[in-house]
């Protein structure tokens, strides 16, 4: 099976590319990537040497987390200052019944290094605030906002703006959930704020009165994932400049297409 695994470039082309080589259990481990044409092997070096950083441990940031860790992203740091609780279990997959009590980033990383003892794991049991977003994004290439509420998802987006970093939003109340990237990098892509002013007045909907579809946070965090993937990867094309929303009752997506806004005060 190792024949077949063979890496297309020799120890000097790799000093040469600046991506890390890549060991024989790792072309194992990260084989059915390898043949992927879209990824493999240039692809999953760069995913191995880069940072994600997940902004919530909870119903998203669960499924983001775990498939972000199978798939070998060097270094995952974990922000949520919550601690798992019993009414969490029904859809927050990285955690477990053992784990009710403990803070939600360290359940998580623990749960990640079981299946992959290869990471790079920080678990930040403390809210994304300002400050920390700017001690954390240069080092990030790319951040994933698994939050609930409306007030820090605005941070992120303006530390994301700042430090012209790609964020992978997703939201999920009830049946209904939300999915896109803000990538301001690319010229005509708007940011988060361009769609949500920060001044606008939104009720804000919590799952912990509104209730929440299990499978629904899986669903929402897996595309997060996926567009992360992608993004850290080079591979295909993004969700940058389109918002995906479904509407799990009728299992229906619709698309619409997103435009920067020029006078955004975020970005604009
Ligand atoms: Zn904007």
């Amino acid at each position: 099976m190792r024949a077949t695994l063979s890496v297309p470039c020799d120890h000097d082309a790799q000093a040469a590319c600046g991506s890390p080589p890549v060991n024989d259990e790792q072309l194992l481990r990260y084989s059915r990537h390898l043949m992927l044409d879209a990824i493999a092997i240039e692809g999953q070096r760069r995913i191995l040497a880069s940072h994600a950083l997940i902004i919530g441990a909870g119903g998203l940031g669960s499924p983001a987390a775990l498939y972000l860790g199978t798939a070998g992203v060097g270094r995952i740091t974990l922000v949520d200052p919550d601690s798992v609780d019993l009414t969490n279990l029904q859809r927050q997959i990285a955690h477990n019944l053992a784990r009710v009590g403990q803070p939600k980033a360290e359940s998580a990383a623990q749960t990640l290094r079981s299946n992959n003892p290869d990471l790079q794991l920080q678990a930040l049991v403390q809210r994304a605030d300002a400050a920390l977003l700017d001690e954390l994004l240069p080092s990030t290439d790319v951040v994933l906002d698994c939050t609930d509420n409306f007030r820090t998802r605005q941070l992120i987006n303006a530390a994301c703006v700042r430090h012209r970093k790609p964020l992978v939003s997703g939201a999920a109340t009830g049946f209904d959930g939300q999915v896109s990237v803000y990538d301001t990098r690319r010229g005509d892509a708007p940011c988060y704020a361009c769609l949500f002013p920060p001044d606008a007045a939104y009720e804000e909907v919590a799952c912990s009165t509104m209730g929440v579809f299990a499978p629904l946070v899986g669903i929402i965090g897996s595309v997060q994932a996926a567009e992360a993937l992608k993004l850290l990867a080079g591979a295909g094309t993004s969700l940058a400049g389109r918002l995906l929303m479904l509407d799990a009752l009728s299992m229906r997506w619709d698309e619409i297409t997103l435009r920067r806004q020029s006078g955004c005060p975020v970005c604009g």
